[in-house]
C-alpha cells in the first residue's frame, strides 16, 4: 500500500464524500504542509499562468476569497505584460482582488500558483516567484515537474479547480455562490463541458456541489462560448479560407493561423480567437488539429489538439510549450511554415 493511498482511507467521511471516487495523488503530508505554510502567512501571494483561462483564474479567485474571508490579506496577478482579464472571464466575481503584475510583491513570504505548468508560464510574475521565500504549485498537467518549494500537483485532475475546492475544504472553508462559480468555471473549462475524456465521476460530484449554490450554469455558458463580437465571424471566414488538411502522423492534420492584421481590422483581441480550434478540431478527416494564432507582440502562440492517438503535449513540451496528451500549445518566435515544419517534425515522433 503506498502512503498516499493508507493515509486517503483515514481522511474524515466528509472529506472523502466531498472528494468522490476520484481519489487523488497528492500525498497528505503535502496537504499538511500547505496548510502550515498558509495558516503562518499574513499574506498570501496568488499567481496564474499568463493569458489565463477559467481554470487558471477561477482556481485562483476561489482559493483568493477564502483567504480573505480567513483574514489573510491577499494580492492574486497573472504576468501579462498587457494585463487585462479576458473578456470572456470578466463575468468571475472577485476581480477587484487583482492587481496588476507591477503592484505584485516583489518577494512574497508565501505565494501559491495555479494552473501553471512551468515557471516560464507565470511570465512577469516568474521573477517574484524565483523570490519568494515557499512556492506552493497548484496544478494538474502531467507535464508539471513541480518547481517551487511545495507541489500539490495531481495529473488526474480534470482540472486545477478539483485541486482548489479541496484545498478550500482543508483551509475549512466552504463554497458561496461566488466561490462556486469561480470553480465551476474552471471545471467546466477544462473538460469542455464534461465532454472530454478527464470527465470522471468525481468531476461530475463537483459539479452538483458547485449548482447546489445557486450558481447560473446558462449564464455561465454564454459567457464562455457562446458570444462573440461580430469581427470574430470576420477573422474566423479568413482563417477557415485557409484551412488546410493534410497527412499528419498519424491519420490527418487540419491546421490553420490567424495573423495581428486578421485581428486588427476588426479591432479583435486576442483572447477572443480561443474557440476557434473547437471549430477546426470537428474535421473527421483529422487526427491532430493546429491554430497559429499571432498574439500582439507578434509571436505565435500554437494551439494544438488530438482525438487521442498522436501525443501533442509531448509534441509541445518538446517546443518549449505543454500541456496534455489531447490538448497542448507553445509559443513560437518563427514564422508559419517554419513552426509548421518544427511542429511536424516533432508530432512524428510523439
Ligand atoms: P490552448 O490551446 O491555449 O487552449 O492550450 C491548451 C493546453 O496547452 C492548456 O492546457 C495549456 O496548459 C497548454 N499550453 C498552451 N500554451 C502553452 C505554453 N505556451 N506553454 C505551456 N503550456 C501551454
Ligand atoms: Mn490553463
Ligand atoms: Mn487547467
Amino acid at each position: 500500500m503506498t502512503p498516499d493511498v493508507r493515509d486517503r482511507a483515514d481522511r474524515p467521511a466528509r472529506l472523502e464524500s466531498r472528494n468522490g471516487a476520484g481519489g487523488g495523488t497528492i500525498p497528505e503530508s503535502a496537504w499538511d504542509r500547505a496548510l502550515h505554510l498558509i495558516g503562518r502567512a499574513d499574506e498570501v501571494a496568488l499567481a496564474c499562468h499568463v493569458t489565463p483561462d477559467g481554470d487558471a483564474l477561477g482556481s485562483m479567485l476561489a482559493v483568493a476569497f477564502v483567504l480573505r474571508s480567513m483574514g489573510k490579506r491577499v494580492v492574486a496577478s497573472f504576468g501579462d505584460r498587457i494585463f487585462a482579464v479576458p473578456r470572456l472571464l470578466r463575468f468571475l466575481p472577485g476581480q477587484e482582488m487583482l492587481v496588476p503584475p507591477e503592484e505584485f510583491p516583489a518577494a512574497p513570504e508565501l505565494l501559491i500558483t495555479f494552473d501553471s505548468s512551468t515557471f516560464e508560464r507565470l511570465g512577469l510574475l516568474s521573477d517574484n516567484t524565483a523570490r519568494a521565500r515557499e512556492v506552493i504549485v497548484i496544478d494538474h498537467h502531467p507535464s508539471n515537474a513541480g518547481f517551487g518549494t511545495l507541489a500539490l500537483i495531481d495529473a488526474t485532475a480534470a482540472a486545477t479547480a478539483m485541486l482548489a475546492e479541496q484545498l478550500i475544504y482543508r483551509l475549512g472553508g466552504g463554497l458561496d455562490r461566488d466561490i462556486a462559480t469561480c470553480l465551476y468555471a474552471g471545471l467546466v473549462t477544462d473538460t469542455g463541458s464534461f465532454r472530454h475524456s478527464s470527465t470522471t465521476p468525481a468531476v461530475h460530484q463537483m459539479a452538483a456541489r458547485l449548482v447546489a449554490t445557486g450558481l447560473r450554469t446558462d449564464e455561465i455558458a454564454r459567457e464562455l462560448w457562446d458570444r462573440s463580437p461580430f469581427g470574430l465571424l470576420k477573422v474566423l471566414a479568413a482563417a477557415l479560407e485557409r484551412v488546410t488538411l493534410e497527412e499528419g502522423p498519424t491519420g490527418g492534420m487540419v491546421w490553420t493561423y490567424i495573423t495581428r492584421v486578421d485581428r486588427a481590422a476588426y479591432g479583435l483581441p486576442y483572447a477572443e480567437l480561443e474557440g476557434i480550434i473547437d471549430i477546426v478540431r470537428r474535421t473527421d478527416e483529422a487526427e491532430v488539429a493546429v491554430v497559429l494564432k499571432e498574439d500582439d507582440q507578434g509571436a505565435w502562440q500554437v494551439s494544438t489538439r488530438s482525438k487521442g492517438a498522436v501525443d501533442v503535449g509531448a509534441a509541445c513540451a518538446a517546443l518549449g510549450g505543454g500541456g496534455h496528451h489531447n490538448a497542448a500549445g507553445y509559443t513560437s518566435h518563427a514564422g508559419v511554415e517554419e513552426t509548421m515544419a518544427a511542429l511536424r517534425r516533432e508530432l512524428g515522433k510523439a
